[in-house]
């Protein structure tokens, strides 16, 4: 008789796809072991921006409304409005009736790892795992010792250990690659950035840099951006890895050039492979699943990717529970939600991102671009805060929706 595993379930990777997962599972009463290989609080390359329906899901599923999140300090800046350029040009610029906030991640983990904790979930932190086997349900950390459970979680970001130790078939390599992004960001401190920007450079930013600036084919197939902090300001840039595994930095220097910023050109930047649309379809083996950026889920279009990690944390554990509960038939059953709740809206959303990036690339007149925005430009940003849908732009709440 096979004995009891460690836990029913057990989490590699503690970013906000693995606590979520872990807050929900131990939620429900399962016995849960979220492995972190760092220790909290962790810093994490990220621009930090929250759209609405990460606030929104902060509030439905942790019960974190807006003040409590300001009371957590998870929210550091609050961005009322935006600016939004395509080459030298201000396509568009105005204030917002709901604002982008800004997060700084060390903060926004660490919270949610703890509440994974209170849930009842074991937080394992400085324990990597170094070898999953998925016919055992085992998992390796470095420090030799081994875990069994009922069911694995793959939350370990980008470069996953649980997705690259999956049989070959669960992932197209070729897919994932063509979607891969690749994204270089500083972060620059307020005092520094107010003596060095050079205010006549070619792009004026706003004169507190107190709003989200992006710059829409500042590299092929991708964008960049000036995100605010309290005390700093984050500029990155960011896009599909095939069209910029070359000239990425130049583009980068161009871009800080352009704003004023050309005292950091010389700062040596963060690289990040960053999911772009290389979503796995159906991420799952046996008893393991994928989540968040491990299974390459976020906007195809910006590359954000925390609210992409909650939701699908939350399909998955929705899916477990079923199967550990009633012994519903765990890969299909994540499969079909991720279908019906996500998928159509990133192959939409897909669709909408070949469309914009090669018309940015293929030298469409700025006049007419500019005539798009304005018309389009409600809707849009309706639909990147989750109020409306990439398929059509109608008014679409699926996004949002409890699913247990
Ligand atoms: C430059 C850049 C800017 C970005 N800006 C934004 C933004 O402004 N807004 C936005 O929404 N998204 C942004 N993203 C995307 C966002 O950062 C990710 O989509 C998000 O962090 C994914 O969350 P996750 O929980 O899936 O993975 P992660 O946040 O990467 O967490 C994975 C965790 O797993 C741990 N881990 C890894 N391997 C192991 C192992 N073997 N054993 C144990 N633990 C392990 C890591 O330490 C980490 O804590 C940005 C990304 C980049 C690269």
């Amino acid at each position: 008789m096979r004995s009891q595993p460690d836990y029913d379930v057990i989490i590699v990777g503690g970013g906000p796809a693995g606590s979520t997962a872990a807050f929900l599972l131990a939620k429900a009463g399962h016995r849960v072991g979220l492995f972190e290989r760092a220790v909290y609080p962790r810093e994490k390359v990220c621009g930090g921006c929250l759209t609405q329906k990460s606030v929104r899901f902060l509030d439905r599923v942790f019960s974190l409304p807006l003040d409590a999140m300001r009371r957590e300090g998870l929210l550091d800046f609050t961005g009322k409005g935006y600016a939004l350029y395509i080459g030298d040009r201000r396509l568009l610029a105005e204030d917002l009736a709901e604002p982008f906030y800004f997060t700084r991640r060390e903060r926004y983990d660490a919270c949610l790892a703890r509440m994974a904790r209170w849930a009842g979930a074991e937080v394992l932190e400085g324990m990597e795992v170094t070898a999953v086997n998925h016919v055992q349900r085992t998992v390796t950390t470095a420090g030799g010792e081994r875990y069994s459970a009922s069911v694995i979680i793959g939350a370990d970001g980008v470069h996953s250990r649980v997705r690259r130790s999956l049989p070959k078939g669960v992932v197209d390599p070729q897919r994932w690659r063509k979607n891969l992004g690749l994204a270089l960001e500083i972060k620059i401190d307020r005092r520094e950035a107010g003596v060095h920007l050079n205010r006549e450079a070619a792009i004026r930013l706003d004169a507190e840099i107190g709003i989200p600036h992006v710059f829409l084919g500042a590299c092929p197939m991708g964008y960049g951006w000036v995100f605010p902090n309290t005390d700093a300001v984050i500029v990155g840039i960011g896009g599909l890895f095939e069209a910029n595994r070359k000239g990425l930095p130049d583009r980068f220097r161009e871009l800080l050039v352009k704003i004023g910023f050309a005292a950091f050109s010389d700062r040596k930047p963060a690289g990040r492979l960053l999911s772009f649309g290389n979503y796995i379809p159906s991420p799952a083996h046996e008893g393991t699943v994928l989540v968040g950026d491990a299974g390459g889920f976020t906007s195809p279009i910006l590359g954000e990717g925390i609210f992409y990690a909650h939701r699908t944390a939350e399909l998955a554990a929705h899916a477990i529970d079923r199967h550990l509960t009633s012994g519903a038939p765990l890969a299909a059953t994540y499969t079909s939600l991720l279908n019906r709740r996500l998928i159509r809206e990133l192959e939409a959303e897909m669709r909408v991102r070949d469309f914009l990036y090669s018309h940015l690339n293929g030298g469409t007149p700025a006049i007419l671009l500019r005539f798009l925005a304005r018309v389009v430009r409600r809707p849009v940003i309706e639909t990147v805060h989750g109020h409306r849908s990439f398929q059509g732009f109608r008014r679409d709440e699926d996004l949002h929706t409890a699913v247990w």
